[in-house]
C-alpha cells in the first residue's frame, strides 16, 4: 500500500458553545475558527482522517513538510513514519496538537485495511469504561456543588474540578466539595498550570486532607524538578506530563525523578496513538496508571486499549449539566465498532464535513 495524496480540507467552524473555561486567566475553548481535516489517501482506496481545530497551521505544515515526506510511503509502516515526523519536528518544532495527526490518520487507515476498530487493532482490553465529569470553571462554590449533584444524578461516578486558579478560593472549593459529596465519590483537581510551587504545595496539602484521587498540572510542566519538589511536600498523588513536549521520552524523566504517581497520556499532545501507547507501556512497567487525557473518539479508542487507564474524560461545560452523548446513563462510554477511528459513524449523525468525500471501503 502507498500514500497517494496528502490533503488538508479546511472548514469554517463556529465558536464552541458553551465555551469551556479551564480557569481564570486562560482563554476559553475555541472562538470561531478554521478547522482542518488531514486526509491521507492510498492506492488501494483507503482514506485516513485526523482533525485539528488549528486548520491553517495544519495546512501550512502539511504543504511544506508532511506531503513531501509522506507521498509514496507505505501507510502501514507507522513506526517508521512516526520516526520521520520526529525528524521533521526537529526543524519545525511542531505544535504538540499537530505532531500526532499523521499517526492518527495512519491508524485510521490501518484499522480500515484490517476491518477492525483501532482499539481492537491496538490489542483490546475492555469494551466500556467509566467517564468522569470534568468541569468547566463556574461562578461560585454553591454553583459547583449544584453542578456536582447534577453530574452524580446523570450517572457520572467521579468528578474533576477545573476551578479559578486562585489558591485560597480553590482550597475552599475543594474542601467544600468533599464535604458535600462524602467519601465515596472519587474527586480529582486540575490546576491547568495556574500556580507556582509555594501555592501548589499549599493547595496540594488540602487535597491530601480531602482525599482527592489525583492532583493534576498545578504548574506548567517545563520543570520536572519543580514537580519533584512538590511531590516531596504533598501526599496527594500527582498525575503528571500532560502537556510537556517529548512524549514518552519526557514522561520518563517525571517517573525517574519520583514526581509521578500516575501519568497522563493522549493522542492529542503526546505524539498520536503511537506516542500515547508508548507512554502507557512505560508507565505500566512502574505499575503506574497512564490516564487518558481529553475526550473525543480518538481517546475513546485509547481508553479501550490501555489496561492501566481507568476513566474517560467527559467535559461538562455548562450549568444546567447535560451528559455528553458518548456517555450512557450509567456513566459508561462504550467501544465503537466502525473499522478505523470511526469518524464516519459520527458523520452519519452530523453529516459529512463540507469538502470531504464520504469514505466507503
Ligand atoms: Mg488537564
Amino acid at each position: 500500500m502507498k500514500i497517494t495524496a496528502v490533503d488538508v480540507v479546511l472548514c469554517a467552524q463556529p465558536a464552541v458553545t458553551p465555551a469551556f473555561r479551564w480557569r481564570d486567566g486562560l482563554p476559553g475553548s475555541e472562538p470561531a475558527h478554521t478547522g482542518g481535516w488531514l486526509v491521507l489517501s492510498t492506492d488501494d482506496g483507503h482514506t485516513g482522517y485526523a482533525y485539528s481545530h488549528r486548520g491553517v497551521i495544519l495546512a501550512d505544515i502539511a504543504d511544506r513538510r508532511l506531503r513531501p515526506e509522506l507521498l509514496g510511503e507505505d501507510p502501514l509502516q507507522r513506526e517508521w513514519l512516526w520516526h520521520r515526523v520526529w525528524e521533521l519536528d526537529r526543524i519545525e518544532e511542531m505544535p504538540l496538537y499537530i505532531h500526532g495527526l499523521v499517526d492518527v490518520a495512519l491508524w485510521d487507515i490501518a484499522g480500515k485495511a484490517a476491518g477492525l476498530p483501532v482499539h481492537r487493532l491496538l490489542g483490546g482490553y475492555r469494551t466500556a469504561i467509566p467517564a468522569y465529569a470534568s468541569t468547566s470553571t463556574f461562578a461560585t462554590v454553591r454553583e459547583y456543588l449544584d453542578v456536582a449533584d447534577q453530574c452524580l444524578e446523570l450517572g457520572y461516578p467521579a468528578i474533576k474540578l477545573h476551578a479559578w486558579g486562585d489558591v485560597d478560593r480553590d482550597i475552599a472549593l475543594c474542601a467544600a466539595l468533599r464535604e458535600h459529596v462524602g467519601d465515596s465519590v472519587p474527586l480529582m483537581y486540575d490546576g491547568s498550570a495556574g500556580f507556582d510551587l509555594l501555592d501548589s504545595i499549599k493547595l496540594g496539602r488540602v487535597l491530601s486532607e480531602a482525599r482527592y484521587l489525583w492532583y493534576e498540572e498545578p504548574m506548567r510542566e517545563f520543570s520536572a524538578t519543580a514537580y519533584q519538589r512538590l511531590a516531596e511536600k504533598v501526599d496527594v498523588p500527582l498525575i503528571v506530563a500532560e502537556t510537556s513536549d517529548g512524549a514518552h521520552m519526557n514522561t520518563a524523566d517525571f517517573i525517574a525523578n519520583g514526581s509521578a504517581t500516575a501519568v497522563r497520556t493522549s493522542a492529542g499532545l503526546r505524539g498520536g496513538i503511537t506516542g500515547a501507547m508508548r507512554i502507557a507501556h512505560l508507565a505500566d512497567a512502574f505499575r503506574m496508571r497512564a490516564e487518558v487525557h481529553g475526550g473525543g473518539i480518538v481517546h475513546t479508542h485509547l481508553c479501550m486499549a490501555v489496561p492501566n487507564t481507568t476513566y474517560y474524560e467527559s467535559f461538562v461545560p455548562a450549568n444546567p449539566v447535560t451528559r455528553e452523548e458518548a456517555v450512557d446513563a450509567n456513566g459508561l462510554v462504550h467501544a465503537g465498532t466502525t473499522p478505523g477511528i470511526g469518524y464516519e459513524a459520527e458523520w452519519e449523525r452530523t453529516g459529512v464535513p463540507a469538502g470531504l468525500e464520504p469514505y466507503t471501503s
